[in-house]
């Protein structure tokens, strides 16, 4: 396995010159998602400077949130049962699958704080991809009207795995007009300035049509 510091040395260099082929001059910040390593991986991560993990299983984030003391933000990032949330709400930093109302709900009941999410969307429409459709999106939005422990701070969107660069730079970039529109709603509960998209195949791309924070694994942590 090559080290850490280095492939992130590289990535940083490709994200860089992303950034400037970028119409948005956004701040880009990289999640180190940890699912497929263990514990050592993880904590050697951090020593590396990344202050961002994601985890996609609830026990995969509580047992490395119980062994790793260092300070980290943790992004769960994969899709999250009802039945879970109580296990893993007050564990996180950001949310990246809230998809439902049902999960709107429960984080409502079990949240001792206010929770960051991302409303995740099925751009691409593939029946395998969680997320709601762009036109489901508007009125998901609305109806977290009174909820108090959910802030939505931005869209999040997985890409098809594809080698076609013009379908997915498609998808990241509807998912950016989509931000744009709930920006302007000015819903106080939804700022909705983020965008999570780009994973280690399509992390540039991503980052060419806007998005803030990029959740790579394998090409980092792998
Ligand atoms: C696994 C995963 C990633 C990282 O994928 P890589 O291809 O290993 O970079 C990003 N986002 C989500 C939602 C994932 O499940």
């Amino acid at each position: 396995m090559a080290k850490i510091i280095e492939n992130l040395a590289q990535i940083q260099v490709n994200i860089d010159q992303a950034k400037e082929r970028s119409n948005y001059g956004q701040p880009v910040q990289i999640i180190a998602v940890t699912k497929e390593v263990d514990v050592a991986r993880t904590a050697e991560a951090i020593d590396a400077g990344l202050l961002h993990l994601g985890e996609n299983r609830p026990e995969g984030l509580l047992v490395k949130r119980e062994a790793i003391q260092q300070f980290a933000n943790w992004h769960y990032i994969g899709s999250l049962q009802t039945r879970k949330v109580k296990q893993v709400i007050n564990e996180i930093d950001y949310l990246h699958s809230l998809d439902r109302l049902s999960l709107a709900e429960e984080i409502e009941k079990r949240a001792q704080h206010v929770v960051k999410c991302f409303v995740q969307v099925n751009v691409s429409g593939e029946e395998s991809k969680h997320g709601l459709t762009a036109e489901e999106t508007i009125d998901f939005l609305h109806s977290l009207a009174n909820m108090t422990k959910i802030e939505v701070v931005g869209l999040m969107t997985m890409a098809p795995y594809s080698d076609n660069k013009e379908l997915i730079r498609s998808v990241f970039r509807n998912l950016k007009k989509l931000q744009q529109e709930v920006v302007a709603l000015k819903l106080p509960y939804a700022p909705c300035t983020e965008l999570s998209m780009g994973m280690s195949n399509d992390y540039e791309i991503a980052v060419e049509e806007g998005a803030t924070f990029v959740r790579i694994g394998t090409a980092l942590v792998g």
